[in-house]
């Protein structure tokens, strides 16, 4: 079967890669000769995730998948959450987003957080939406060089160590992104 995740991230397209079984071929947008970028200017991750795999069955025809993930942090009121990206500014800079979190978080004895990731699959007319959630903490400090995004500051529930300090095994088992896919392949499995 062959699926297009709406992605340009090798990042995001190497974990969920792995995750997949071997009679899914996933083709990226590069395969499908999409080369512009997707807009995302709705303000829910839910929206985004819709806008993008929209686009690629609408333009190009193609059964697709599309993610957008957020990290909602309990004292900041679900901030950045669907700004995560850009929390920093447009730079979209890994190092300035958390810097920016931590300061934010200066002092703050709730640190609780969860990233949540929304995938939208486009398959035979039909759309279906899975979500995934990882519960976890902010760090006072970054730790790890693994992972990327915000990954060196946030400790998933149950862990000693962040994101960035474990394996892309185990992440790839409790993370949002993860538990999204797995229902994700849950669903395609059964509807073969
Ligand atoms: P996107 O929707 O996957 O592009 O993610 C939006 C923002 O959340 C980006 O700044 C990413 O760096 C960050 N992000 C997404 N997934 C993860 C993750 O698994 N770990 C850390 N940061 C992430």
């Amino acid at each position: 079967m062959q699926l297009v995740f709406a992605s340009n991230n090798k990042n995001k397209i190497n974990e969920i890669q792995q995750l997949l079984p071997a009679t899914i071929q996933l083709l990226s947008l590069e395969d499908i000769g999409c080369h512009e970028e997707i807009p995302e200017t709705a303000d829910t991750i839910e929206g985004n995730a819709i806008l993008k795999a929209n686009y690629v069955t609408q333009k190009y025809g193609f059964d697709c998948f599309a993610d957008d993930t957020g990290l909602e942090v309990e004292a900041l009121h679900g901030a950045p959450g669907v700004y995560s990206a850009r929390y920093a500014g447009e730079q979209k800079d890994s190092n300035d987003n958390m810097d920016k979190l931590l300061t934010d978080l200066s002092g703050a004895l709730n640190r609780n957080a969860q990233f949540k990731t929304v995938i939208t699959l486009n398959k035979n007319g039909k759309q279906q939406l899975f979500t995934g959630i990882a519960k976890g903490k902010i760090t006072e400090e970054k730790s790890g060089d693994k992972g990327f995004g915000y990954d060196p500051i946030f400790k998933p529930e149950g862990y000693q160590e962040t994101f960035a300090q474990l394996s892309s095994e185990i992440k790839n088992k409790i993370s949002h992104r993860g538990k999204a896919t797995q229902q994700l392949i849950a669903f395609l499995i059964n509807e073969e």
